[in-house]
């Protein structure tokens, strides 16, 4: 499909409906299918298996990641946890330290427990990934750009890697949406989005996707979401499919206004240090350039001067940014990660991997930056 991106965004998977030529496809919420006889195979038999909505929404998903297949889940945790369901006991996972909190739980806290052995090593480190890749590793998971500190982990090198030792390589690409990196492209196995975030990108829908390029393991993985039943809801799958229409714009503006507010921060007395891609001084700058396009992704951290309270005084006074975990939508979000995205982390593991007590992260909205940037400056005062 030659199409540019964004046109791919509004049209693949969203042919009008046939019978009344609505433009845009209906909303289906039937859970069963009818069948014309016993024998005849038809395109949908049971909702949990494939439906109408969702596979709007999947064929788009895959045609943005570059891939050949996309599934759709009930939530993000739920798409990684597919993932999960492709190791037995005794197999090992090698994962970031800068991940997702979430992700962090369900690994060292269920996995576990479950016999899987799981190595955390800073991905940015290839040398250490190369070290931690070891017989029985079977899936190494990265996440570029890392959450919360914006760590970026070189895909092409950990692909390299992973599949050196016959392991798979995911990549949770959350943060840089397919507008800035499709990581099917730099050798990774399989993608994996929140689509509470971007995709969906109006804080009105819970929901993750994986994206293959391998329609072999792409089976493997419906088999196993199919047999578990965390598919994403029709409702869910349409709002997405709305969403997904303004990705590109949404995300190029976001990203622009989040690299303007980043310099900003850079200046301030009352910054000690601010955490973005696109900054020349982010030791993970240059290969982010290469690895993504665009823009550098609409998350910021910084750590402010002082101590916890006066953390907390600023995401408490800001207006326009709203206290709230979560990011990747149209309105702009502050919070403080050891305490809340990051609070399943053991505080040494969380010490460990960087995350302080003073570290605030902004997910950066599509309001006009002059008045984020006076929101963020009243804070800082206050
Ligand atoms: C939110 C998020 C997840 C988990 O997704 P849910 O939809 O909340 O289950 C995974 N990875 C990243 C980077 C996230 O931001």
């Amino acid at each position: 499909m030659g199409m540019h991106f964004r046109t791919r965004a509004i049209h693949v998977g969203q042919e009008p409906e046939p019978i009344t030529g609505a433009i845009v496809p209906p909303l289906h919420l039937a859970s069963t299918f009818v069948m014309r006889d016993v024998t005849t195979p038809t395109d949908y038999d049971y909702a949990r298996t494939g439906s109408p909505t969702r596979h709007g929404l999947e064929a788009v998903l895959a045609a943005l990641d570059d891939g050949t297949r996309a599934l759709a889940f009930a939530s993000g945790m739920a798409a990684t946890h597919c993932v999960t369901g492709l190791l037995a006991p005794g197999d090992r996972i090698v994962t970031g330290t800068d991940i997702y909190g979430g992700t962090w739980r369900l690994f060292n806290k269920l996995l576990t427990a479950h016999g899987i052995l799981v190595t955390a090593v800073d991905t940015t480190d290839t040398a250490a990934v190369a070290r931690a890749v070891v017989p029985g590793t079977k899936l190494v998971w990265i996440e570029s750009p890392g959450n919360p500190l914006l760590t970026v982990t070189d895909i092409a090198a950990c692909a390299t890697i992973a599949h050196a030792a016959g392991a798979l390589l995911a990549c949770d690409a959350t943060l840089a949406t397919p507008v800035h990196c499709r990581p099917l492209n730099h050798g990774a196995d399989i993608v994996m989005h929140s689509a509470t975030k971007y995709l969906g990108g109006h804080s009105d829908l819970l929901g993750g996707a994986l994206v293959v390029a391998d329609p072999e393991l792409g089976t493997r993985l419906h088999w196993l979401q199919n047999a578990t039943g965390a598919v994403m809801g029709p409702l869910e799958a349409y709002l997405c499919s709305r969403g997904v229409k303004t990705l590109e714009l949404r995300v190029l503006a976001q990203s622009a206004t989040a690299l303007e507010l980043a310099q900003w921060l850079t200046t301030l007395p009352q910054v000690r240090r601010v955490y973005y891609p696109g900054l020349p001084t982010h030791p993970g700058h240059a290969l982010a350039a290469r690895q993504m396009e665009g823009g550098f992704g609409a998350i910021v951290s910084f750590e402010v001067e002082g101590d916890l309270a006066a953390a907390r005084r600023v995401v408490e006074s800001t207006k326009l940014f709203r206290l709230a975990v979560s990011l990747g939508a149209v309105e702009s979000l502050i919070e403080l990660p050891a305490f809340m995205s990051h609070g399943s982390y053991e505080p040494s593991a969380r010490r460990a991997g960087g995350i302080t007590d003073s570290l605030i992260r902004l997910s950066v909205g599509l309001e006009a930056a002059a008045d984020l940037r006076a929101d963020l400056a009243a804070a800082l005062q206050a």
